[in-house]
C-alpha cells in the first residue's frame, strides 16, 4: 500500500523500533506499524500478532517467534532483549512487534530499558490496546457520558502469574465506575470475590471478551457475580469489563447488527426519565 502523502520515519539499520500490532484484526495497524513491516529485516513476534499481519513483512524478512503460548518453549524475557541487541549490533532493522500497544501490560518497557542500558536506539509505535479496539469491536463504549467519567486498566495476573497482590482492591473496587480486566480469565473468581468484597454490586453488569477484533471474537453478557462460573465458555485472550457501559452494548453492538441483530436505541432507559423530567 502506498501512502505518499504522510510522512513516515526512514527504518534505519541498527535501530529497534518496538511497535505496537493492535488486538487482532489486521486492518487496525497503524500506518507506522505497516512501515514498519514493510522495511524490517528481522521481525520478533509475539504470540498474539496474527498470521496476516506477519504476512506484510518484507519476502527477505526473517520472523522471530518470541511468545509465551502454544506449546513452544518460552523464551525468557532476558533472553529477548538479548536477542533485540544482539539483531541491532548486527546491524539489522529489528522489529519488535507486540499485540496491542507495547506500553500496555505488554513489557515494552522493560525490553526499550535493555536497549537504552545497551546504547542501541530505538522508537516506540503505539498500536491500539486490547481493551479500547476490544471493547469498540464488542460494542461496549469505555466510558459514556451517562455512566462513567473514569476507567482503570487492571492486569489479573502479576509477574508470578498470581492475581496482583500489591493492588488496593478496595480501593480499585470503590474508584473507576468502569474496570477493565486483562488476563482475567484464570484469576476470575478471585478477582470477582475481591470486588464484591470491596463493594462492588454482585449483579453489577458485566462483559467477558475473547479473541477480540477476530474472526473467532466471542461476548459473554453476565454480571460480577455470575461471571466466574462462565469463565470455561471462552479461551484466552480474554479481557473482562465491569461496569454500567456493559449495558450499552444492547444498543451499541455494531459487529452484531452486521449480522441482524435489532439495536435498542435506549439501552440504559433513560428516554423516559428525561421526557418526565
Ligand atoms: N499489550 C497488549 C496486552 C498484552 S497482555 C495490549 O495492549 O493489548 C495480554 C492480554 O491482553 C490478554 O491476556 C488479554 O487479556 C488481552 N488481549 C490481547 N488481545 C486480545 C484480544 N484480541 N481479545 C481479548 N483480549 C485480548
Amino acid at each position: 500500500m502506498d501512502v505518499p502523502a504522510i510522512p513516515l520515519p526512514e527504518f534505519d539499520p541498527g535501530w529497534v523500533w518496538l511497535v505496537g500490532a493492535g488486538p487482532g484484526d489486521p486492518a487496525l495497524l497503524t500506518l507506522a506499524a505497516l512501515h514498519a513491516l514493510q522495511n524490517a529485516d528481522a521481525v520478533v513476534y509475539d504470540a498474539l500478532v496474527d498470521e496476516r499481519i506477519l504476512a506484510l513483512a518484507g519476502a527477505t524478512a526473517e520472523l522471530i517467534y518470541a511468545g509465551k503460548r502454544g506449546g513452544r518453549p518460552s523464551p525468557k524475557q532476558p533472553d529477548i532483549s538479548a536477542r533485540l541487541v544482539q539483531l541491532a549490533r548486527a546491524r539489522r532493522r529489528v522489529l519488535r512487534l507486540k499485540g496491542g500497544d507495547p506500553f500496555v501490560f505488554g513489557r515494552g518497557g522493560e525490553e526499550a530499558l535493555a536497549l537504552a542500558a545497551a546504547g542501541i536506539p530505538f522508537r516506540v509505535v503505539p498500536g491500539i490496546t486490547a481493551a479500547i479496539g476490544g471493547l469498540a469491536y464488542a460494542g461496549i463504549p469505555v466510558t459514556h457520558r451517562d455512566v462513567n467519567t473514569a476507567v482503570t486498566f487492571v492486569t489479573g495476573h502479576n509477574v508470578k502469574g498470581d492475581v496482583p497482590d500489591n493492588l488496593d482492591w478496595q480501593a480499585l473496587a470503590h474508584g473507576a465506575p468502569v474496570l477493565v480486566f486483562y488476563m482475567a480469565l484464570k484469576h476470575l473468581d478471585q478477582i470477582a470475590a475481591r470486588l464484591i468484597d470491596g463493594g462492588r454490586d454482585a449483579d453489577e453488569p458485566a462483559a467477558l471478551i475473547a479473541a477480540a477484533t477476530t474472526g473467532a471474537q466471542q461476548v459473554i453478557e453476565t454480571t460480577l457475580g455470575a461471571a466466574p462460573g462462565r469463565a470455561g465458555e471462552v479461551a484466552p485472550p480474554a479481557l473482562f469489563v465491569v461496569g454500567e457501559v456493559v449495558r450499552l452494548r444492547a444498543g451499541l453492538d455494531w459487529l452484531g447488527a452486521l449480522s441482524g441483530r435489532i439495536l435498542d436505541a435506549d439501552p440504559l432507559g433513560l428516554a423516559a426519565s428525561r421526557d418526565a423530567g
